[in-house]
């Protein structure tokens, strides 16, 4: 056995859980009371002031989330919902579950974001929502959006799904959209297991979408519960199931106190490998954009020509090192699912070099020093004229 066979997986992400987390789930069992409840309001409460958002609703995910935030915005049959392909798939899934159309529009190759002009290019007549994403956590440039969206009365909704606490021009992300969706899945910054949350300004479509998650009962199962003589609920509408357990409540406020101390880390991570990596030839690295800071839940790659090893050959390499890392974000225009729509689309091509050339690079709170000098020097022993 060779001595690089011996060496410890390097994972792509690992959520940072402790003891904190065992004694909130612990104390929730204890309380018998398991289901949504105060501990998914005490969640909520406080999401919303680290948001600087009027209004949290906590979900089972960031789908759910996202199909709510459709629903609340009125979206249904009839009409287009302009989506970045460059997005994981539930972006435009949720844009099907209500009936109406994903058309997929191009990012800016640098932030591997949408931008008002990406966006203007693939407007329809019948174009009555945008889904914007903060993509690997790198924030989007909102104002630009909004006057454009402002001007077309279009709502915008944002996913900001990994982007828990990036920056806008000062400001925690979310807020200036008219909703929010937020993922707590453990491939993002804060878990829950799995769980969303769904933000915006405006108590019509928070209450809205706190009646929508639970069946649409006009009391929900916490308030029958308190009361003795349970007051007969009413179906308002057609609703789902899509509620936050008190259980994963408890782990997401304890994770939420986390915060600031999983960002710093993060940003050291991302500070060293900008450093082992400075003067590599041919590979281009995520970085803030001049109006805000990204989390870096995703620390990407570009791997262009010049490097001399493709963005397949050195993930392989990486792989026979021992470290995972993965392809960059997906191109739903490029699946099964949604080829369909392909050619309705604007031209897409800097969502596909970006899908073709990109690489995602292990960043979570216990990778340490070694493995971060592992994987720098991995990547560096596979570049044009190394060992030269
Ligand atoms: C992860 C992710 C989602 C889905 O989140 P879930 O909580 O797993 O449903 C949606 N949009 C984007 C951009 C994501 O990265």
């Amino acid at each position: 056995m060779s001595a690089d066979a011996v060496l410890a997986r390097i994972n792509v992400m690992k959520p940072w859980l402790g003891e904190e987390e065992a004694l909130a789930l612990a104390e929730v069992v204890a309380s018998g009371w398991v289901a949504q409840g105060p501990k998914v309001k005490e969640f909520e409460e406080k999401f919303a002031a680290a948001q600087q958002v009027r209004h949290a609703v906590a979900v089972s995910s960031c789908t759910t989330a996202l199909h709510l935030a459709l629903k609340v915005a009125g979206i249904g049959p009839g009409d287009d919902v302009v989506v970045p392909s460059l997005s994981f798939i539930a972006t435009a899934n949720a844009v099907t579950y209500v009936g109406a159309r994903p058309v997929f529009c191009d990012v800016d190759p640098a932030t591997g974001n949408v931008t008002a002009e990406t966006l203007h290019a693939a407007l329809t007549l019948d174009t009555r929502a945008v889904i914007v994403v903060d993509q690997g956590g790198v924030p989007l440039d909102l104002d630009p959006i909004r006057q454009l969206c402002n001007r077309h009365e279009i709502t915008v909704i944002e996913d900001a799904a990994c982007g828990v606490g990036s920056t806008y021009k000062g400001r925690p992300i979310g807020a200036g959209a008219d909703v929010a969706v937020w993922s707590f899945h453990p491939r993002k910054i804060l878990t829950t297991g799995e769980g969303g949350m769904l933000t915006t300004n405006r108590a019509d479509w928070a209450a809205r979408a706190r009646t929508l998650r639970e069946h649409s009962m006009s009391v929900s199962a916490a308030d029958r519960h308190t009361s003795t003589l349970a007051p007969a609920e009413v179906y308002l509408e057609v609703g789902f199931n899509y509620r936050m357990t008190d259980l994963q409540a408890a782990v997401g406020i304890v994770q939420l106190g986390r915060l600031p101390e999983v960002l710093d880390r993060r940003r050291d991570i991302a500070a060293r490998y900008v450093a082992g990596l400075a003067g590599l030839r041919g590979l281009r690295m995520v970085s803030d954009p001049p109006y805000g800071t990204t989390n870096f839940q995703s620390f990407w790659v570009e791997v262009l020509p010049s490097f001399g090893t493709t963005r397949d050959g050195l993930m392989e390499r990486l792989a026979d090192a021992g470290i995972s890392a993965r392809r960059g974000i997906m191109a739903a225009h490029r699946q099964p699912a949604y080829r369909w729509q392909a050619k309705g689309s604007a031209g897409l091509q800097h969502t596909e070099r970006l899908n073709d050339r990109t690489l995602i690079l292990p960043v979570f709170h216990e990778l340490d020093e070694d493995g971060l000098g592992r994987i720098i020097s991995t990547i560096r022993a596979a570049a044009v004229g190394a060992g030269t």
